[in-house]
C-alpha cells in the first residue's frame, strides 16, 4: 500500500477516527493552513482512504493558494455508505469529533449534501455548504463547480484556437459537477454528445438536451430507459469522439491502461485527481491539453470561501468567472512558455505563494 508522503507543505494533521458508540469510522488530513483555516470536503464512501484523503487535501491546498484565498486544505471522509440508516448518527458523531480541529471547516463532497452541513452546524457551528434558507450557498444547488468548468473551457478552447461552440463534449459522472457542467457548458453553445453514470455511458452523437438528461436522471434514478441514444459500458465514455472530456466522478480513472483511447483535444478535470501523473503525461506527450484539477473544479471552493465571508451568490459566481479565467490564461501561459505540464506550472505559482505564506507564520497558532 502506498503510503503518505510528508513534504514542505504538509500534511500538518491525520486522524483516524472511531467511536465504538456510534461506529463512526473517520478520517481527516489538515495538509497545510499557512494561508488560514483549511476549507475541506467531508467524503462519505465505504471505500475511502487515509491516503485518498491525504491526497485530496494537499488538492485543496493547492486549490485555495492558486485561487488567491486565504485557506488552507483538508479533507475528511467518513466510511460508510451515505445512504446507510443511522447516517444522521454517524455525521453527527464526525461533526462533534471535530469541535477543537477548529483550523479545518468542514463542507460537502462526494456523498454529503446540505441537509447534513446542517447537522454539523448544529453540532459544532462551524460549516459551509448550508442551504440557502439558513444563509448559506448551496454550491451544489447552484452548480458553481460546473460553472467555473464551463469558463474554463472558454479559456482553454481559445488557446487551442478551436471554438467552443459547437464543440462536442463527453461528461463521466452526470452528479452536482458533471449535471452542472453539462448545463453551463451548452449555454456557452458546446454540444454534449455522451454522459456517464454508475449505471453506464449514454451516447448520441447529435446531442442530448441538458434538461431532458437531468429529468431522466431524476425519474429513473440512472441514466437507463433513455428515448434517445445508445446505452453502453460505463468505460466507453473514455473512448467517444469528442473534442472535450470532463471526467467528474471519482479519481484515477484515466491511468496508463486506458488513456489511448482518448479521442478528446481537451481534458477538464471536474473531479479531483481523476487523472494519474502517468497518464497526464503520456496524454500531453500526445498534444491533448489537460487543465489540471485544481485550476478547472476550483468553482465550488470559491463560493465556500465566499460563504465564508458572508457574500452573495451573485458575487461568487463573479468570484469564480473572474478567478478561473485568470488562472487558467495564467497556467497555460506560463506551461507553454516553460514547456511544462498545466499542473507542474500551476503548482509552482501555488507553492510559491503557500511557502511565501509558511515564512512569515508561526504555525502553532492556527488562524480561525
Ligand atoms: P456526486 O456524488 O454528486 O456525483 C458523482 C457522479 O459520479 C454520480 O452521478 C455517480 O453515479 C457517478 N459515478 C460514480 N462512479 C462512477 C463511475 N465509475 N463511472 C461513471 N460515473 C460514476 O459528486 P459530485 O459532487 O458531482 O463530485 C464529483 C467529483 O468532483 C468528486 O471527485 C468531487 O471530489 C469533485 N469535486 C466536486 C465539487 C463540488 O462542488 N461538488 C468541487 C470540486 C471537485
Amino acid at each position: 500500500m502506498k503510503s503518505i508522503k510528508l513534504d514542505d507543505l504538509g500534511p500538518t494533521k491525520q486522524l483516524q477516527i472511531y467511536d465504538p458508540e456510534s461506529g463512526l469510522r473517520a478520517l481527516v488530513v489538515v495538509d497545510n493552513i499557512a494561508l488560514g483555516p483549511a476549507i475541506g470536503g467531508v467524503r462519505i464512501s465505504p471505500t475511502v482512504s487515509l491516503l485518498e484523503v491525504a491526497r485530496l487535501a494537499r488538492t485543496m491546498t493547492m486549490k485555495s493558494a492558486i485561487s488567491g484565498l486565504d485557506h488552507g486544505g483538508g479533507k475528511a471522509g467518513i466510511i460508510a455508505d451515505p445512504k446507510q440508516k443511522n447516517i444522521e448518527q454517524l455525521v453527527r458523531a464526525f461533526a462533534r469529533m471535530m469541535r477543537g480541529i477548529e483550523e479545518y471547516v468542514p463542507a460537502p463532497d462526494m456523498g454529503s449534501d446540505e441537509t447534513m452541513m446542517v447537522w454539523i452546524k448544529e453540532e459544532i457551528g462551524r460549516v459551509l455548504g448550508l442551504p440557502e434558507e439558513l444563509g448559506g450557498l448551496p454550491l451544489d444547488k447552484l452548480g458553481a463547480t460546473g460553472y467555473g468548468i464551463a469558463e474554463c473551457a472558454e479559456v482553454a478552447c481559445k488557446q487551442l484556437a478551436k471554438p467552443l461552440k459547437g464543440a462536442r463534449v463527453a461528461i463521466q459522472g452526470f452528479g452536482n459537477v458533471g449535471r452542472a457542467a453539462a448545463r453551463f457548458l451548452e449555454e456557452k453553445g458546446a454540444v454534449i454528445v455522451a454522459v456517464s453514470d454508475s449505471s453506464g455511458t449514454l451516447a448520441d452523437k447529435e446531442g442530448f438536451k441538458v434538461t431532458e438528461l437531468i429529468q431522466l436522471k431524476q425519474k429513473n434514478g440512472s441514466l437507463n430507459g433513455s428515448p434517445q441514444g445508445e446505452l453502453l459500458p460505463g468505460d466507453a465514455i473514455f473512448a467517444i469522439d469528442c473534442d472535450i472530456l470532463v471526467p467528474a466522478a471519482t479519481p484515477d480513472v484515466i491511468h496508463p491502461d486506458n488513456f489511448e483511447q482518448i479521442k478528446a483535444g481537451l481534458i477538464l478535470q471536474g473531479a479531483n485527481i481523476p487523472v494519474t501523473l502517468e497518464a497526464e503525461k503520456a496524454l500531453a506527450s500526445k498534444g491533448i491539453l489537460v487543465v489540471p484539477d485544481f485550476i478547472a473544479n476550483a468553482g465550488g471552493l470559491i463560493m465556500a470561501a465566499m460563504e465564508y465571508r458572508r457574500k452573495s451568490a451573485e458575487e461568487s459566481f463573479t468570484a469564480i468567472g473572474q478567478k478561473i479565467q485568470e488562472n487558467t490564461a495564467r497556467i497555460l501561459h506560463k506551461a507553454h512558455k516553460e514547456k511544462l505540464l498545466p499542473r507542474a506550472a500551476a503548482e509552482q505559482l501555488a507553492v510559491e505563494r503557500v511557502k511565501a505564506a509558511m515564512a512569515m507564520r508561526d504555525l502553532s497558532h492556527p488562524w480561525k
